[in-house]
């Protein structure tokens, strides 16, 4: 028998997940960055930045962009690193890669960014290299969370931390009220209007409800060899940003 996982609110084998997201993630691409700034009202920017400030990179320091996307933080990365640094942005999707390697090129960012199609689950790089690994809203996208936390463990440096900005729990009732009748009957319309595809914007917010809260997160961390394991609610918990260390 096979194992299942969620995709969104649907129960499916474990094998059809990878291809399932990687479809929303084609379907999507082009108009990402614009749906991001739509949904969010722009705050995405502000969790980023937040997220980015948390690094301790920096210049010379190595750092992997893990499901980098549109390249949001490798982008603010390749600065901290400066000329003599490398930002590895990857991610499983080519399409969404694609979108990330020519917004970087066109702001001129060519010198101290690579990038390659790997999955968070199976990272292809040396271990104890990275000074600093992130992962923005694309932990609840992979199939097995605890593969791609150990994997991200191990291509750290002893030293090094791991960044996890990831849509979580809202800590009052009424913000979940407000957030859920929101996301439920505003995003998908959106994604109707603008994107065409209400579907993926529907799997968006339902793989939102699925993803792990704050302290069971902190814990998967913790079981992934992570340590100093600390988090931080941003707009009220809508995102936390988890950090943890590798000694
Ligand atoms: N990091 C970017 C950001 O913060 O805007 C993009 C986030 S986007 C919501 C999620 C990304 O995760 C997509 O680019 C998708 O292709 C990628 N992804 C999904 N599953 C993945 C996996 N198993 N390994 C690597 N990337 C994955």
């Amino acid at each position: 028998m096979t194992d299942t996982t969620h995709f969104g609110y649907r129960e499916v084998d474990e094998y059809e997940k990878a291809d399932l997201v990687g479809n929303v993630f084609r379907s999507v691409a082009k108009n990402y960055d614009l749906m991001n700034d739509l949904m969010s009202f722009g705050v995405h920017r502000l969790w980023k930045q937040f997220a980015v400030g948390q690094s301790g990179l920096h210049k010379g320091g190595k750092a992997l962009d893990v499901a980098g996307g549109s390249g949001d933080l490798s982008i603010k990365f390749s600065t901290q690193v400066g000329s003599t640094g490398q930002v590895i942005i990857t991610d499983i999707n080519e399409a969404m890669l694609t979108v990330g390697r020519e917004r970087l090129i066109d702001k001129g960012i060519i010198n101290n960014v690579q990038y390659a199609i790997t999955d968070a689950e199976q990272l292809s790089f040396a271990d104890d290299y990275f000074n600093c690994v992130s992962i923005s809203f694309g932990l609840r996208n992979v199939t097995r969370i605890e593969k791609a936390l150990s994997s991200m463990y191990r291509v750290l440096k002893p030293g090094g931390r791991l960044l996890v900005l990831e849509f979580s729990k809202p800590q009052s009732r009424l913000m979940r009220t407000a957030y859920d009748t929101y996301s439920f009957n505003v995003i998908p319309k959106i994604g109707k209007v603008v994107a065409k595809d209400e579907q993926s914007y529907r799997y968006l917010v339902e793989s939102i409800r699925k993803h792990p809260d704050q302290e069971t997160l902190k814990c998967m961390m913790q079981d992934a060899g992570f340590e100093d394991i600390k988090y931080h609610n941003l707009t009220g918990g809508v995102v936390a940003l988890h950090i943890g260390f590798k000694y």
